[in-house]
């Protein structure tokens, strides 16, 4: 286990817990069960010294003569020792068989306290006994004619309280080996996930896009687990979609060059090529050659769309912009035989730039023109919904089929490879219209027309208001 990992943290809480627990277990019940023996010992003790000291109320003076007789009626049980003192502190009694103490001056500190004329108790507890002390003065007419002393040597108590503290020590170490034992499991069981979920990501940065976390259980770490899982799912489809681009995009930079390159070498390794001949290949090339700068002006805008580099957005009314781009596609209308027309309200507006209203209505309007039949017709409009401008871009052309309508907006998906080729078309296009359209918070869809044909809607921020370029 690393040190200052979730783990050590994670067991140390636990075991720093229990310690704190178990030192209070082994302490507060000692400490209370020593407090109660303490207040029992001194109420018997005391008791017991009040009842001698009843028992010797009446005696003028205590002498070692009338003292013992008293005493005998009155002698409790269980005290070790019991001293009569008269008001010298001479022994006038002592308990013990032999008598021993009687005659000599006894200076116990409560003797000479009690002699003062207090009732003193005293109890000691040393890990084997309880040793009790207490004393009362013996008064005579109010005056302090001696004192009792009694004193208690308990043993037995002491045993069950050591009794009782091996007892707590032992549960306590069997709680805190099995604590610590626990604690090791649960900080492992609950750290897994997360060295899982680490371990996850670490792949997922080496490059192995299909690396998953294990989710378990629903706790906070699942939930972790499972947000990772979606992330590295959108980073793989991310990088297949990129690697996938990055191969279609060398692919369709290369048929052209490949075409250059031949059209070049026939005329290079063909000397005696007429004229005529050499012109038409370098118009080829020159076909080629545009179609090649097409491609790259393409990519070039959707790596600035990816990379969010895109001008801010302002007013743009959408009518000037459809005019503008209806006369420039008019030359190639024109060639397919295909009539243009708009309906495009004054003061409708979106919020884009113009260059983006361009590109969206130039692609749509130029494969509505591409894809079209001789004598079709192109017609774009546009009206407010809401807080939308809906701009829908019409053809009587040729038609997607249905199956193909949910991949056209894929990079470089054409239905009709050919029809694309052969019409200039790099398959950019709809990716173009569809990001620019998303870019500015919008969207755009297709749809079979009824009776032939395609409709494209698009849907952009309403802008509503003067502004620029109106
Ligand atoms: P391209 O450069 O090939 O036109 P786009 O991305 O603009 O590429 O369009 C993708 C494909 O969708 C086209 O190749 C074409 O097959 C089809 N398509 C787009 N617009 C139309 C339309 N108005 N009518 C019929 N087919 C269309």
């Amino acid at each position: 286990m690393r040190r200052g990992s979730l783990q050590f943290k994670f067991g140390l809480s636990y075991i720093l817990i229990i310690a704190a627990v178990l030192g209070v277990m082994n302490t507060y019940p000692l400490l209370v069960s020593q407090d109660m023996t303490f207040r029992a010992k001194q109420s018997t003790l005391q008791n017991s010294v009040s009842v001698m000291v009843s028992s010797l109320s009446g005696i003028d003076r205590l002498s070692a003569e009338n003292v013992p007789d008293a005493m005998s009626a009155s002698e409790a049980t269980g005290i070790s020792r019991i001293l009569v003192v008269n008001d010298a502190g001479l022994v006038v009694y002592d308990s013990r068989e032999t008598m021993d103490a009687v005659g000599r001056y006894a200076f116990y500190s409560e003797i000479v306290q009690a002699l003062s004329g207090n009732d003193v108790f005293h109890c000691a507890y040393d890990g084997t006994s309880f040793k009790s002390r207490a004393a009362s003065p013996v008064t005579y007419r109010n005056q302090t004619i001696g004192a009792v002393f009694a004193y208690e040597y308990d043993a037995e108590q002491a045993m069950l309280l050591r009794t009782l503290q091996t007892n707590l020590r032992t549960i306590s170490l069997a709680v805190g080996a099995f604590v610590v034992l626990l604690s090791l499991v649960l900080s492992k069981m609950f750290t897994r996930s997360i060295e899982d979920v680490l371990a996850a990501i670490a792949h997922l940065r080496e490059g192995a896009y299909g690396a998953r976390a294990e989710v378990r259980g629903n706790d906070e770490i699942a939930e972790i687990a499972k947000e990772f899982n979606a992330m590295a799912a959108r980073v793989q489809t991310n990088e297949d979609e990129r690697r996938r681009f990055v191969s279609d995009a060398s692919h369709e930079l290369k048929t052209p060059l490949a075409g250059i390159c031949l059209l070049t070498d026939s005329i290079l390794q063909n000397e005696q090529m007429d004229s005529g001949t050499v012109r038409e290949f370098l118009g080829d090339i020159r076909e080629e050659a545009q179609r090649l700068s097409r491609i790259t002006e393409h990519l070039l805008r959707l790596t600035r769309l990816d990379s969010n580099a895109v001008g801010a957005a302002e007013r743009v009314l959408v009518a000037p912009v459809v005019e503008r781009t209806v006369r420039m596609l008019s030359v190639i209308a024109q060639e397919k035989d295909v009539s243009l027309s708009c309906d495009i309200p004054r003061g409708c507006a979106v919020f884009a730039t113009q260059d983006d209203l361009h590109e969206i209505v130039y692609n749509l309007m130029e494969n509505a023109i591409k894809y079209n039949h001789a004598g079709g017709e192109v017609c774009v409009a546009a009206c407010e919904d809401g807080n939308v401008c809906v701009i829908t871009v019409e053809d009587n052309g040729v038609g997607i089929p249905e199956d193909d309508m949910e991949r056209i907006f894929e990079r470089f998906y054409r239905v009709d490879k050919m029809r694309s080729r052969e019409a200039g078309g790099t398959g950019l296009g709809l990716s173009i219209v569809r990001d620019t359209a998303r870019r500015r918070g919008g969207s755009v869809t297709a749809e079979r027309r009824e009776g032939g044909g395609t409709r494209f809607t698009v849907r952009l921020p309403l802008a509503r208001g003067e502004g620029a370029g109106e």
